[in-house]
């Protein structure tokens, strides 16, 4: 277990995840359109996105994260009405976490919002799940470029791993682990409008 620093790219906000661990943060790229809309809505495809368009993201619950620095910088968007809160930053627009809703203890954390100095590869493990690669961009610019390899790949989002995830939801949602969550007060509504 380790804990894992968070920082935006300039550096304003910052915090920590918890108790990180190849079994506690699952390693997962997606590569779904509304995704890859939300970073080049933000402007920032170029490092969110692999060349493939996927976007790396590793899967942990609310109170594994703590926003220690610079919590008034943070801004969610939706994509669709019943979409995810998906945050970013609002000084240099870095990823800052996607989730379900308040009460279920979901969040991805977008790899742009790790520390500089973290190590993906020793604290996350490798790759487990490459998603929605129906949705992949077929001719990334360098042809030399391969895609990133994974334990498991699917065009869509598999069976397999959506019981994964909702098992470990109703489990973590016994256990409360929604909470303490730096991103919602505890109404329910989001910090920021
Ligand atoms: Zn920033
Ligand atoms: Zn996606």
């Amino acid at each position: 277990m380790a804990d894992i620093g968070l920082e935006c790219t300039c550096g304003k906000v910052k915090g920590v995840a918890r108790n990180i661990s190849p079994s506690t943060a699952r390693r997962v790229i997606c590569y779904c359109e509304d995704c890859q809309n939300f970073a080049r809505k933000l402007n920032r495809a170029d490092d969110v996105l692999n060349a493939f368009g996927g976007t790396e993201i590793f899967q942990i619950t609310p109170s594994q994260v703590e926003i220690t620095q610079g919590q008034d910088q943070l801004r969610y968007l939706k994509l669709s009405e019943k979409g995810i809160y998906r945050w970013y930053t609002d000084c240099c627009k870095t990823p800052a976490g996607n989730m379900i809703g308040p009460k279920l203890p979901f969040l991805g954390i977008v790899h742009t919002f790790m520390g500089k100095d973290n190590a993906c590869d020793k604290s996350l493990g490798p790759v487990r799940y490459s998603v929605m690669e129906q949705d992949a961009i077929k001719s990334p610019v360098t042809s030399s470029t391969e895609m990133p390899k994974a334990e498991s790949s699917a065009p869509k989002f598999p069976i397999s791993l959506m019981i994964k995830i909702f098992a470990r939801l109703f489990l973590d949602s016994l256990g409360g682990k929604n909470k303490p969550n730096t991103y919602f007060k505890s109404d329910g509504t989001p910090i920021s409008d």
